[in-house]
C-alpha cells in the first residue's frame, strides 16, 4: 500500500537536499516542446536494445492471459512518466506514478528487475545525450535542471521499491527473534515443569505412605505431612504462576501490531515516556536539545514502550541515584538517540546478550523489555545498539529514519 505522508515527506526532503527549485521546473517546461518528440517510443526502443529478447509476454502474468505482464506495466508507467517528466505537474499523481514504478520493479523477478534498472540508466543517458544536442542556449542550466529532475525521480522510483521489499525484511526479522523466543521458552517453561512435577510426586508419595499408616492403625507424621503438603502445594502454585507469566509475555510479543509510522517530535515523546515512569528524586536528568532534534518517522505508542523500556531498565540499574543523559543527532537520513546513565553497568561477558529474549540479571525480570525493542525499532527500519562498562554506566543508542523538518503532509502541488 502506498503511505502518501511518508512518500510526500520523503518527496520534500530529497527535493530540498537537490536543491529542485521552481526555477527548474520552469526552464525544463520551457525547452519541453522542442524535446518531445525525441521521447516518444524511447522506453520501447531502450527495452528492446537492453533486452533484446524483450522479457514482453513472457514474464509472469503475461503467457496469453490477456492480463499485462508485470513488464507491459512497468513500460506503461514509464511511458507515463517519461510523458510528464519534462513538463510537470510534479504533482501528487505523478509521484504516485514514480512510486507504482518501483512497486511494480519490486514485484517483477530478477531478470525483469535488472532490466528496469539498466532501462532506467539507459532513458536517463539518452535524456541527457538529447539535451545537450536539442537545447541550444540554455543548454546547461536546462541540463542541470534536468540532472536533478532524474536523481529526485529515481530516488522515489529507490524508495518505492525498498518500501515493498521492507515488510519481507522486517517479518524476517521478527521471525528470527520468535524463533529464538521459543528456543528460550522451552528452556525456561521446563524450570517450573520439573519443580511441579518434583512436588506432584512428593504428594502422591505422601498420600500413599499415609495410606499405608492408616491400614495398620498408625496416625505417626501427620503434622510434618500436613506442613510439607501445604510447602508444595505453593511451589506447584508459584511454578504455574511463572509459566503464566512466560506465556503472557510470548503473547505480547506475537500481537505486536505492525507499526504505523508517522513523523514525531523526539522531545515530545521522551517528555510523554519521562511522565509515564519517572526516574527518582536522586536521578538527574538532562536531556539534549531534541527540540532542535529532527523529527523521526515511528509509531507513537511502539516508541513509548521503547522509552518506557530504557528509562525503567536505568532507574532500576541507578538506584542510588546518577544522571541520565538523552541527546539525538542526525546522521544521514537515520537519527540516533543515545540515552546513558551512570548506573551499574553491564558485565562484558552479559553485554552481547542483554539484547535477546529472556536474558535477564534480575530476580523478578522476564528479560523482553530490550529484545521487544530491538524488533519494535528494527521493524520501523532503525536499530538499538549498546555500550557499557560495568560500575560506570551504560549507553543505548536506538537509530530511528529521520522525517523532513517540514512535516506538513500536504500535496506537492505543482512544485515541490
Ligand atoms: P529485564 O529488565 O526484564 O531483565 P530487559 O530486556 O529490559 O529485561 O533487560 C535485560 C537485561 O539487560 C537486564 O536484566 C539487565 O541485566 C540488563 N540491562 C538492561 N538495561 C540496563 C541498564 N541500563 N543498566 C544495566 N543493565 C541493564
Amino acid at each position: 500500500m502506498v503511505d502518501l505522508t511518508r512518500t510526500d515527506i520523503r518527496y520534500r526532503d530529497l527535493a530540498e537536499r537537490l536543491d529542485w527549485t521552481e526555477e527548474d521546473a520552469q526552464l525544463l517546461s520551457e525547452l519541453a516542446p522542442q524535446l518531445r518528440d525525441l521521447l516518444s517510443g524511447l522506453s520501447d526502443e531502450i527495452l528492446r536494445s537492453v533486452d533484446p529478447g524483450s522479457e514482453l509476454g513472457s514474464a509472469p502474468g503475461g503467457g496469453g492471459t490477456g492480463a499485462a505482464s508485470p513488464m507491459e506495466s512497468i513500460q506503461e508507467h514509464v511511458d507515463l512518466w517519461i510523458e510528464g517528466v519534462l513538463s510537470g505537474p510534479y504533482d501528487r499523481d505523478y509521484l504516485m506514478r514514480l512510486w507504482q514504478i518501483g512497486l511494480l520493479q519490486a514485484e517483477a523477478g530478477l531478470a525483469s528487475r535488472r532490466t528496469v534498472t539498466l532501462l532506467l540508466l539507459r532513458l536517463r543517458s539518452a535524456l541527457v545525450d538529447a539535451f545537450a544536442s536539442r537545447s541550444g542556449g540554455d543548454g546547461l542550466r536546462g541540463l542541470a535542471a534536468l540532472q536533478k529532475r532524474l536523481d529526485l525521480d529515481l530516488a522515489v522510483i529507490q524508495d518505492a521499491y525498498a518500501a515493498a521489499a521492507e515488510p519481507e525484511a522486517a517479518s524476517s526479522a521478527r521471525m528470527t527473534t520468535l524463533q529464538q523466543i521459543m528456543g528460550g521458552l522451552a528452556h525456561e517453561l521446563r524450570q517450573p515443569l520439573n519443580t511441579i512435577r518434583g512436588s506432584a510426586y512428593y504428594l502422591g508419595q505422601l498420600g500413599l505412605e499415609q495410606q499405608g499408616l492408616e491400614q495398620v492403625g498408625l496416625e505417626q507424621g501427620g503434622a510434618l505431612s500436613a506442613e510439607k503438603t501445604a510447602e508444595h502445594l505453593e511451589r506447584i502454585g508459584r511454578q504455574v504462576e511463572y509459566a503464566d507469566q512466560i506465556l503472557g509475555a510470548l503473547s505480547t510479543f506475537v500481537s505486536l501490531p505492525a507499526p504505523a509510522a508517522a513523523p514525531l517530535s523526539l522531545g515530545e515523546s521522551l517528555e510523554e515516556a519521562l511522565e509515564r515512569n519517572p526516574v527518582s528524586g536522586d536521578v538527574v536528568v538532562t536531556i539534549g536539545n531534541l527540540e532542535c532534534a529532527p523529527t523521526v518517522l515511528a509509531d507513537p505508542g511502539q516508541l513509548q514502550i521503547v522509552f518506557g523500556n530504557l528509562l525503567r531498565n536505568a532507574r532500576e540499574a541507578m538506584a542510588e541515584g546518577g544522571c541520565l543523559d538523552v541527546v539525538a543527532r542526525r546522521v544521514g537520513d537515520q537519527v540516533e538517540v543515545a540515552v546513558s546513565d551512570t548506573g551499574c553497568g553491564i558485565a562484558a561477558r552479559d553485554l552481547p546478550r542483554v539484547l535477546d529474549p529472556l536474558f535477564t540479571t534480575k530476580p523478578r525480570g522476564m528479560g523482553l523489555g530490550l529484545a521487544i525493542s530491538r524488533l519494535l525499532l528494527e521493524t520501523l527500519g532503525g536499530g538499538i545498539q549498546v555500550a557499557s562498562e560495568l560500575g560506570r554506566g551504560t549507553t543505548f543508542t536506538l537509530t530511528l529514519p529521520a522525517a523532513s523538518a517540514s512535516l506538513e503532509p500536504a500535496a506537492p502541488e505543482g512544485s515541490p
